[in-house]
């Protein structure tokens, strides 16, 4: 299996301007052929032959495009490439050939956004201490850990905050995991990040709401500095800066996290989220997106992919707080301010959150440490809903209004 491993570089001063100049570079043949895709297609034409050599070796005897010439056309080449692919999976993810998320339109790429320019073999070589990019040299590498085989393809990245990082593609053994038969139903919230079906509830870091005072006076600043000014400049990468530090500090939180969790267990159950959908309400996007849940789903199904994992999507619609995990009878609506309550069928007294947890578990198909219960659980919510019906495909802008993911849109009658 593929995977990447990325290393911070710091290129020297005199590396920084032939670098600009293949960011540059690449972008401008991206914006050129996007623009020559985007006419033919406008203009109801077939996509042009050739596209790469008009925008590359044609555009190179032009006096707009003769300093293409400067920088490796293997940079170039790649870029060109990467529309195409870019190009193509927005197709066929519009004719639904593409499965899963839907691909958006490639788009013009930005001097102020994140740069990239990619080297395929031949173009680079990596050596203990540093990367050699062709017609660049050879750039001071932080090699954190090494390379399990000989990569691929190496990408460099300037990122908004001006660090330079270089990602590499590597060929890697599927490694052979710790033997476990344990299971865990991982229900995630607001107030707590996450609250396992093992009683834990772990910290939600709100690493955004702690800088946010920083963030706005960064903003503010920004604002007050006068349009294409060094002032300005200064203040954009300040800010930036900021947000970067967000960015670290959730991915490493998340990857600790679901490492710990794959590691562990070896059946594992979430609720699928509908995340696109929470975060219009304008209330809680802000803590939502905050928390991270859904590069939490994406890093949890690749490690189990990873590790050999079996990872369960819980129904969305099905109601993991109203069934009581011990019998598996329905105790009805709970106003969300009853954190705790009492079986009415068994007399067992549930946490609210350990107890939607358990029946993520459940659901899954795993079992209690506590009780040992063996039996799956059936549940009729998950049949797919009829129209009208509650979980049925209907148009609604306010998904949810209260402090919790598993939210189905009946319960904004409380509020
Ligand atoms: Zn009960």
């Amino acid at each position: 299996m593929k995977a990447r491993y990325n290393y911070r570089i710091y290129p020297k001063s005199h590396q920084l301007e032939p670098l600009a100049k293949a960011f540059g570079c690449a972008r401008v043949v991206w914006n050129d052929a996007l623009w020559l895709y985007k006419k033919a297609s406008i203009e109801g034409q077939p996509i042009p032959k050739d596209v790469d050599k008009l925008v590359i070796t044609q555009a190179k005897k032009t006096k707009e495009r003769e300093w293409l010439a400067e920088v490796s056309n293997i940079v170039l080449q790649q870029s060109f490439r990467d529309l195409q692919t870019a190009w193509n999976n927005y197709f066929s993810s519009l004719n639904g050939k593409r499965k899963g998320q839907p691909v958006g339109k490639p788009k013009f790429k930005k001097k102020q956004s994140r740069q990239a320019i990619r080297f395929r073999k031949g173009g680079f070589r990596v050596h203990s201490q540093s990367v050699k990019l062709a017609k660049i040299g050879h750039i001071p590498m932080v090699v954190s850990r090494s390379l399990p085989s000989e990569p691929s393809s190496v990408t460099i990245i300037k990122d908004c905050a001006g660090r330079y990082f270089a990602s590499f593609v590597v060929e890697i053994s599927q490694p052979i995991p710790q033997q476990t038969t344990k299971s865990i139903g991982i229900d995630l919230g607001l107030t707590h990040f996450a609250i396992l079906s093992s009683s834990e509830k772990i910290e939600n870091p709100r690493l955004h709401k702690k800088m946010l005072r920083k963030i706005k006076k960064a903003n503010r600043r920004l604002s007050r500095a006068r349009k294409d000014s060094n002032r300005r400049k200064k203040r954009q990468l300040r800010l930036a800066k900021l947000h970067a530090k967000v960015k670290d500090q959730r991915t490493d939180f998340l990857h600790k996290l679901t490492t710990r969790l794959v590691r562990e267990n070896q059946m594992l159950a979430v609720e699928d989220l509908n995340v696109s959908g929470m975060v219009k309400n304008r209330k809680l996007s802000r803590a939502i997106s905050d928390a991270g849940w859904s590069k939490f789903k994406t890093m949890l199904a690749a490690k189990c992919d990873k590790y050999g994992r079996d990872l369960t999507i819980v129904d969305r619609w099905f109601a993991s707080s109203q069934v009581c995990s011990c019998c598996g009878q329905s105790g009805g609506k709970k106003e969300l301010d009853l954190r705790e309550w009492t079986c009415l069928f068994c007399n067992t007294v549930h946490d609210r959150d350990i107890n939607a947890a358990e029946n993520l578990n459940r659901w899954a198909g795993g079992q209690s440490d506590q009780n040992g219960v063996h039996k799956r659980l059936e549940f009729p919510q998950a049949t797919t809903p009829h129209k009208n019906e509650r979980g049925s495909k209907c148009q609604t802008t306010v998904v949810a209004v209260c402090d919790e993911p598993s939210t189905t849109y009946k319960q904004l009658s409380l509020f």
